[in-house]
């Protein structure tokens, strides 16, 4: 383990971070969103391949110890928090025995997608607290996806630390759980805001957008979509000579989600 400019340690062996967002029968016009087929099709095949999951802190907390995972470790996310995952990853997760890790919009628990700003597009609807705390006692882990899904980055400090930290406290207050890791809306950060979530006590934190950073605080996530098929998803974990090809795909990927960015702006900027 080394020391990186912000004093972290620089994980050298992180286990590759999946990440899911919708899995619904209902398909919308975007791609975050796989079909539960599918999504048992990549577990079934994760499995075969001999993949084991970890929670996020847990493999954190191995990391910073210095004591290194079996390179078959994966972790398993779903960025926002969406009722399919209750409905339908649940129950094949329980299936083949992996357990994954939940980031939760605390503004829009029990709430649509409004956040998501998609002219003319489906909804759909966020998980409730109680839905959430089903997750829980399934032994899924609860993370922080901020309050509002808001562009850190375009923020004040004083905002963005309280998207941070009141999150955080939200989660435990309602579930009564530690979360102690996060994932950037948009894969979004900068320097303060690594700083900021490491000062709330997050001990791991993930972004969807590719960048040769990688340690504890910016866990690079491989976003898995509708178009992914099983040898994409061999691709994403990096067990190809293609990987840099899937990297690729992700990198403009997270470009199309400046849409929405700008139309939050636009909107908060209407409304004050
Ligand atoms: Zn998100």
């Amino acid at each position: 383990v080394f020391s990186s400019s912000l004093g972290l340690p620089v994980v050298v062996d992180n286990p590759p971070v999946l990440t899911y967002h919708k899995v619904e029968r209902r398909p919308e016009l975007g791609i975050t969103w796989v079909s539960p087929e599918r999504f048992e099709r990549h577990i079934r095949f994760l499995q075969e391949v001999g993949y084991a999951t970890i929670h996020l802190h847990e493999a954190a907390a191995r990391l910073r110890n210095s004591i290194s995972l079996p390179p078959s470790t994966i972790a398993i996310t779903f960025d926002d928090g969406y009722q399919g995952i209750l409905d339908h990853a649940l129950p094949v997760l329980q299936r083949y025995s992996f357990t994954a890790t939940v980031f939760v919009v605390t503004g829009y628990v029990g709430r649509a997608n409004t956040w998501d700003v998609n002219p003319g597009w489906r909804t759909f609807p966020h998980l409730s607290w109680e839905g959430l705390s089903h997750l829980r006692d399934a032994g899924v882990e609860v993370g922080s996806h901020t309050v509002s899904h808001r562009d850190l980055t375009t923020l004040s400090c004083d905002q963005a630390a309280e998207e941070i930290e009141s999150s955080r406290e939200e989660l435990h207050r309602q579930l009564g759980v530690e979360a102690d890791v996060l994932s950037y809306p948009f894969g979004r950060y900068n320097d303060a805001i690594i700083a900021t979530t490491r000062r709330a006590g997050y001990v791991a934190a993930c972004s969807s957008r590719p960048s040769r950073r990688d340690d504890l605080l910016f866990l690079r996530q491989r976003g898995v979509y509708a178009i992914d098929t099983l040898l994409d998803l061999k691709w994403k974990l990096g067990r190809s000579p293609f990987s840099w090809l899937e990297m690729m795909k992700l990198r403009m990927i997270a470009g199309f989600s400046y849409g929405t960015i700008l139309a939050q702006t636009v909107r908060e900027m209407l409304r004050t």
